[in-house]
């Protein structure tokens, strides 16, 4: 779509709201008298009053949609910028509503943290009703969505309460996988090839632990959650994760650890042998992921296990005892329909798991799905089966406890982690609220610090097993950063927008 910006230069603001609306579209900003389809987006400054109005334009028919600011609220450059683009995408939203585009469930609201704008609101004082109501009325949000928000975003300030200063979690990344998903970004195309790799891999990992630990326990920090993903880290052998496990206890101190999370996302990788090292390291918690339940579905995304595998897998982590078992569904995966994704849900309730998160298909450039134009269910089934995860996680006892959104998900949904009897998973807290920084080793890992003040520097580990092994001395001198970013003085917070970026 055209997009000709006057009086400001909030390009960030115009695209999120171009995404949020017409998620198969991209920005163009040509020079010149406008012309075409178009949104023309202006912005001018009253003494009293900032106001920013879209004229949008499509096939002849003008639509014009208005917002504006209190200027006394604009007490400096940061408030200036945030109610800037604030206004500028509401213009946006409202003249395309006003066109007749469907509205989206999340309303005007873009980015990947709804619920940071909830706890904001909680942390101001309203109460939960006066904050429900502002969040729809702000947003135009969906009451629905704002429901979800308003349990992570108690869940966030719980948690909040709970850590000190110096606390952190550690990430350690496994690229590895049996086969790629046809739906999967994260890991290499030649994701089987790569796996001869992983000895020399693992031998490039113990140099970044050591290196880690040796900066985390100058800086004083203190790992409180500790995350295994990749990739499958279960892709490794029983012996294999047996060495990783003593290295990183030996290595870094786990003794404020509370929570230490394993991701065997996938079915086929699980043993009983494997099982039974990570628990004599102390692994609290597991991550199983059908995404699907139904044998076609599975097969239409390339996996190469059913959903009796999932089962037996599921009784084998039962039976190693003393695991939290979390399960990750897809909805809006090829080749699925609303009663099969009910389907699944009911299997996968019946499991009994203590967590289940439930994620919007992504759909993410250099997938399978999208290099093969694959067929997808259309977002109004997306929007069924989301539903009816909710009804079915709500009435059997699940919580929200974290959300996030991603860049073209399917009908512009999100991802919602549920919980169980207050078994929430303190690191996809912490990571998606913020609360404290992330150290992340291995490929695929990226390091978010928190620098105070809503400001956050990021360093990433190269993602792919081939780079991270030829580059291991720069991920290790990279290392270093963490502490020179530390030490930096803390300026003013910058704007951070809360863009979809990888997370
Ligand atoms: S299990 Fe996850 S990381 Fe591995 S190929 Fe599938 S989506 Fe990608």
């Amino acid at each position: 779509m055209k997009i000709y910006l006057f009086g400001h230069d909030c390009r960030y603001a115009a695209e999120q709201m171009l995404l949020t609306l017409f998620p198969g579209e991209r920005p163009e900003y040509p020079d010149g008298t406008p012309e075409g389809d178009r949104a023309e987006l202006s912005y001018f400054e009253g003494t009293a009053r900032a106001t920013a109005v879209c004229r949008f334009v499509r096939g002849g028919d003008v639509f014009v949609g208005r917002a504006a600011a209190d200027r006394a609220k604009m007490t400096d450059d940061l408030s200036r910028a945030r109610l800037l683009q604030r206004i500028v995408a509401l213009s946006f939203y409202r003249a395309a509503l006003n066109a007749g585009i469907k509205k989206p469930v999340w309303g005007a609201l873009t980015g990947i943290r709804p619920g940071k704008l909830m706890s904001r609101l909680l942390q101001e004082g309203l109460s939960d009703r006066a904050a429900l109501s502002k969040f729809v009325r702000d947003y135009d949000a969906d009451p629905s969505r704002a429901k979800l928000c308003l349990y992570t975003a108690h869940a966030g300030l719980d948690c909040e309460k709970s850590l000190a200063p110096k606390d952190i979690c550690l990430y350690i990344g496994i690229p590895f996988c049996p086969t790629r998903c046809a739906y999967c970004s994260f890991v290499s195309i030649s994701v089987e090839k790569s796996m001869k790799r992983i000895p020399e891999y693992l031998a490039a990992l113990d140099r970044e632990i050591e290196e880690t630990a040796a900066v985390i326990k100058e800086l004083k920090l203190r790992p409180v959650a500790v995350y295994m993903g990749g990739g499958t880290p279960t892709t490794l052998s029983a012996p294999q994760l047996d060495a990783l496990c003593t290295k990183l206890e030996e290595t870094f101190d786990f003794s404020a650890v509370r929570e230490y999370t394993v991701e065997a996302g996938r079915p086929d990788t699980i043993t009983r042998e494997k099982l039974a090292a990570l628990k004599s390291h102390g692994v609290t918690r597991v991550s199983v992921n059908p995404q699907t339940m139904d044998d076609r579905v599975l097969a239409a995304i390339g996996r190469k296990h059913t959903a009796a595998d999932v089962l037996e897998a599921l009784d084998a982590v039962r039976q190693a005892d003393g695991f939290l078992i979390n399960m990750d569904l897809i909805a809006g995966l090829p080749a699925d329909t609303p009663e099969g994704f009910q389907k699944t849900l009911e299997t996968v309730l019946s499991l009994a798991p203590e967590n289940v998160t439930v994620h919007t298909l992504a759909l993410k450039k250099g997938s399978g799905i999208m290099r093969e134009d694959t067929p997808l269910p259309p977002p109004e089934a997306v929007g069924e089966m989301i539903t009816a995860a909710d009804e079915a996680l709500f009435s059997a006892g699940f919580l929200p406890y974290y959300l996030y959104r991603q860049k073209y998900m399917s009908g512009g949904f999100e991802n919602v982690g549920w919980q169980k009897g207050g078994t929430e998973s303190l690191y996809n807290i912490c990571i998606m609220e913020e609360l404290c920084s992330i150290v992340a080793l291995g490929g695929g890992g990226s390091t978010k610090l928190c620098m105070g003040a809503g400001r956050i520097e990021r360093l990433f580990d190269p993602k792919y097993p081939a780079e991270y092994i030829e580059s291991i001395e720069k991920v290790l001198a990279d290392k270093h950063k963490i502490t020179q970013l530390l030490a930096r003085p803390q300026g003013p917070a910058g704007l951070q927008e809360d863009r979809y970026h990888a997370l």
